[in-house]
């Protein structure tokens, strides 16, 4: 079978939360698969997350035109696609996204797009084995601060495109190629740096949980107040656990996070100093969204930079 390597995101991420499209050779990589693309360049392609948008524009270079529907500052476990995000997805010859429930309340709509055009969730290309299980069949979304795994959606994006748009398939592979090769100097640099933390202060406190795979590639113990999504609330208890657990391993920063709102790292900081323990904020961080467009933490390895940045002043 011609499978493309969002196929895989198809078969086993879209198909398997929307099981209503299975067996309907309906999943974006059929429809590429059947029917190139026909229109004018550059093709309109919608993108969810500003790390979705990046990994878009750097292997569709001059033949797309990427728009992204999640600015800076916004949580993607919580949007909604408005009316006009709706006409934007409707005229988009092709759609990308992060999957893996990353964009909880988008599932219906990216479901039924997915039966007219190609629609592929970058993350769900992953092998399943590399990626954390938070529950039965459900996995972690926020494999972006893995560098090197989030370099591997590369080749979803690359070949849904040269599927799609054959005339180009030349310029996505040179472009996706080039972009491996940033992307693992910018694992370097992320090695490279937060190795010099030492090995008692390699602890992560956020505001919620987006950092596991981030604390699994660098070596760093990961804490958040929040779970895997901000869907759900942080209880009082919680946020005395962690007072407790900060507290015992001396633990002096936490991070907020541009994404989420700040009262839950407040009640920490507040509730460590009512235990004598003195804790500082230790900036903010990008965690689901990247920062303002035309600014270097407006593009993903401007973001990864900024947080590794920010993680070692803070801890080191
Ligand atoms: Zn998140």
């Amino acid at each position: 079978m011609a499978c493309a390597a969002g196929c895989g995101a198809a078969a086993d991420g879209a198909a398997r939360s929307h099981s209503s499209s299975r067996g309907a050779e309906i999943d974006g990589q059929h429809t590429v698969a059947r029917q190139p693309y026909a229109g004018k360049f550059p093709m309109p392609v919608v993108a969810t997350t500003g790390m979705v948008a990046d990994l878009v524009e750097h292997v569709g270079g001059p033949h797309v035109a990427v728009t992204q529907l999640m600015g800076a500052g916004i949580d993607p476990h919580l949007y909604k696609a408005s009316t006009g995000d709706m006409a934007k997805l409707n005229r988009a010859a092709a759609i990308f996204y992060s999957g893996l429930h990353l964009e909880g309340k988008m599932g219906d709509t990216l479901t039924r797009l997915a039966r007219k055009k190609p629609t592929v969730a970058v993350a769900e290309s992953i092998d399943k084995g590399r990626l954390l299980e938070v529950g039965p069949d459900r996995y972690d979304p926020h494999v972006w601060f893995d560098v090197l795994l989030w370099r591997e959606t590369l080749s979803a994006v690359e070949q849904t495109l040269a599927e799609f748009d054959p005339t180009h398939t030349n310029d996505y592979h040179d472009a996706a190629e080039k972009y491996r090769v940033e992307l693992k100097d910018l694992d370097d640099f992320c090695r490279r740096e937060l190795a010099t933390i030492a090995s008692e202060r390699r602890v992560l406190v956020t505001a919620h949980d987006a950092f596991h795979y981030f604390g699994r590639a660098y070596n760093l113990e990961v804490k958040a107040i929040q779970g895997v999504s901000t869907q759900s609330e942080a209880g009082l208890k919680e946020i005395n656990e962690l007072v407790a657990y900060m507290a015992h391993r001396g633990i002096k920063a936490v991070f907020v996070e541009s994404s989420v709102s700040e009262r839950n790292v407040q009640a920490l900081v507040e509730g460590c100093k009512a235990h004598g323990h003195k804790v500082d904020i230790g900036g903010e961080l990008f965690s689901d969204a990247m920062g303002k467009p035309g600014t270097p933490d407006g593009t993903y390895p401007g973001m990864v930079r900024h947080n590794v940045d920010l993680i070692v002043k803070a801890l080191k």
